[in-house]
């Protein structure tokens, strides 16, 4: 199933290029609450699984290409991610990127904004800064469906609602200039999210999901789940034994080599045969 969010945040589930309206499975729905009750929709999938069927065999599909996408989880709860996950990007950050030692498995999670989502339809807007370096960081995410805490990683998949992707955009350090992780990622449309969430039951292994990553037609990544150094239980088992993990929490897994500088008027596309692609136009910020 492909869950997707559209218009004023309403819910749909994307079949081909049609989509059907699931929001009359949203209790409570309005347009002011419908980004936040994404994350109770999410919570309440494995439940809602058979309404969703017969919305899906009974009722008219709208044309995808009808349609506003919105961030695939709008408001996620938290918004975790990986640090140097795989072994090829920590090599390249030991060179002129260096921001220290160590990988995922010693250094834990970082947390992004989770402010700073936008969605398919939204380019990444490059803030003014003068002279400092703007990278893409092609990602997948995972979203968490059933909460938990302390979560063995015999039991992580099962906590799993889906999975989508991002592009963890990031200001890079320099040699006097040496922010906050979390400040330098956080910045509004660095953490956009989509297109849609594939859900967990069609992909029961994440280690046979591939990700690239494009600029402007040109492949600069690629990455393959399996090359994970803490792959997504291990991310789980980590995480969940720092905060309970709730229903709308994500977790982007880290970046593969291959990250390079975002310029305004580039357009970067994340995209997995598994889940979808993410095409995002680069521009600069007005505000
Ligand atoms: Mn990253």
């Amino acid at each position: 199933m492909r869950i997707a969010i559209f218009d004023d945040h309403r819910v749909g589930a994307v079949e081909g290029d049609r989509l059907w309206d699931l929001t009359e499975l949203v209790p409570g729905w309005n347009p002011e609450l419908a980004p936040y009750l994404v994350n109770h929709f999410i919570g309440a999938y494995p439940e809602r699984r058979d309404a969703i069927a017969g919305i899906m065999a009974g009722a008219e599909p709208l044309p995808l290409d009808s349609v506003r996408l919105r961030p695939a989880v709008p408001r996620p709860t938290s918004f975790f991610a990986a640090p140097l996950n795989y072994r090829a990007h920590v090599s390249e950050m030991r060179g002129p990127l260096a921001s220290g030692g160590g990988t995922a498995r010693e250094l834990g999670f970082f947390l992004k904004s989770s402010s700073a989502v936008t969605g398919p339809a939204d380019p990444i807007e490059l803030p003014d800064l003068p002279g400092r370096r703007f990278d893409y960081e092609g990602e997948l995410v995972v979203v968490i469906g059933k909460p938990g805490r302390a979560i063995s990683r015999r039991d992580a998949l099962a906590h799993v609602f889906g999975y989508t992707l991002t592009v963890d955009a990031t200001l890079r350090m320099t040699e006097t200039q040496r922010e906050e992780r979390t400040y330098r990622k956080s910045f509004w449309s660095f953490a956009p999210l989509g297109p849609w969430v594939v859900t967990a039951d069609e992909l029961p292994d994440p280690t046979g999901i591939t990700v690239e990553v494009l600029v402007n037609g040109e492949r600069r990544q690629q990455a393959a789940l399996a090359d994970l150094i803490l792959d997504v239980p291990a991310l789980i088992e980590q995480a969940s034994k720092v905060v309970p993990l709730q229903p709308g929490d994500v977790f982007a897994t880290g970046s593969p080599a291959g990250v390079g500088q975002l310029h305004a008027g580039d357009e970067v596309r994340v995209r997995s045969p598994q889940i979808g692609e993410l095409r995002l136009a680069v521009t600069e910020r007005d505000w």
